[in-house]
């Protein structure tokens, strides 16, 4: 164990590495894990952590994911979109309030009026949101599914600089039990490479515990990032949705499903020492403290939602998601807080770009 953690320093850790420490359930073995990842965090990517305020602004979605709770399917959830004058004042706010970097985020659809309309938002909050503190504007993330490379190309011209696209798992059998035929495993690797090629820092991220799921699975995936070469990473626990076609299958109980979670942030941390890494809002449907133990464990983004609260309760991918009934006032304290609470600071007015993503390329114009 004291030997794996030094050569995580030296060597990339191959995939035996990986389960072992993925592994790790003992007390002492999974503090000196989270500590290791937790300090290699602090000399990597900083002790600060950065904000992407969230705009869930639609749960419009054309895709049956067989997982999520907003699948087009789901006849139960009450669809919304919000204008674009509330998408822009949700950021606005954001910049107002020192977040740096925002996220918009939906369900997936491809016509052109959609395409027109993430656009339209990206160029107004860009051009609106510059100042003295920000003055190139909001970094914007793009979290809208997969597209052709001519609509990234057209996203990025708009003036986002960050995508998300997760795969979900890097094992494509598990990929298949997860989506419909229509959903393809290479058409989704396919699109993260489209991404790079239009020039945005890629971040991708899978769910961890899914039913059939394996230790070496998930070593895979960090391999998967590695290969990827990927700059961010967004990744949670599988959290069953009671309208989902897999809900007879359950899922791990908690304790053992959050354990396992914050091993994959640590472990993921010393895999890629300067990607940046989401402490995602899942954690938090786990345990009230989950999102701290995710920055604990060398997580260095978190992601304040700000999405107006009576939207907000018909955006959840999976069951019990936490922070519905709080407004983004309420969020921003109870966050700093948290940040806090784990040791670190949060960075206000920057965009917190992934340093591994700088490493490889010039800055951004
Ligand atoms: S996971 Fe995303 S693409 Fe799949 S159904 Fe849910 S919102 Fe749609």
């Amino acid at each position: 164990m004291d030997r794996l953690l030094a050569d995580a320093a030296t060597r990339p850790l191959c995939r035996e590495d990986l389960i072992a420490l993925l592994s790790l359930t003992a007390p002492q073995d999974v503090a000196r894990l989270r500590r290791a990842a937790f300090d290699l965090a602090t000399r990597t990517v900083g002790d600060g952590v950065y904000y992407r305020g969230i705009v869930e602004f639609s749960n419009e979605c054309a895709r049956n994911c067989h997982y999520c709770g907003i699948r087009a399917g789901n006849r139960e959830v009450e669809r919304y979109c919000l204008s674009h004058e509330e998408v822009v004042d949700c950021a606005l706010w954001a910049a107002a309030m020192g977040y740096g970097s925002c996220v918009l985020q939906s369900g997936e659809k491809w016509d052109d009026a959609f395409v027109g309309f993430v656009e339209d938002c990206v160029r107004e909050i860009k051009e609106r949101s510059r100042g003295p503190e920000l003055p190139d504007g909001l970094g914007i993330t793009l979290s809208v599914g997969e597209h052709a490379p001519a609509v990234y190309r057209r996203f990025r011209a708009a003036g986002a600089h960050r995508y998300l696209l997760r795969i979900e798992t890097s094992n494509p059998e598990l990929f298949a039990r997860l989506h419909p035929a229509a959903q393809r495993f290479e058409d989704r690797v396919a699109c993260l490479s489209s991404l790079r090629e239009a020039g945005f820092q890629v971040g991708t991220g899978v769910m961890i515990g899914i039913p059939g799921q394996t230790v070496g699975d998930l070593a895979d995936d960090i391999l998967f990032f590695r290969g990827q070469d990927v700059d961010m990473i967004g990744m949670g626990p599988y959290i069953v949705h009671d309208q989902s076609p897999m809900r007879g299958l359950g899922m791990m109980p908690h304790d053992e499903l959050l354990s396992l979670a914050l091993n994959m942030i640590a472990v993921t941390r010393l895999a890629l020492p300067d990607v940046n890494i989401a402490a995602t809002t899942a954690l938090q449907a786990l345990a009230p403290d989950g999102r701290e133990q995710g920055i604990a464990c060398g997580a260095n983004v978190i992601m304040p939602n700000l999405t107006p609260q009576d939207a907000r309760r018909n955006y959840q991918l999976y069951e019990g998601k936490p922070c519905l009934d709080e407004g983004r006032e309420a969020c921003r304290v109870c966050l700093q807080h948290r940040v806090e609470t784990a040791g670190r600071t949060v960075v206000r007015n920057a965009w917190g770009d992934s340093r591994h993503f700088a490493r490889r390329r010039p800055p951004l114009d």
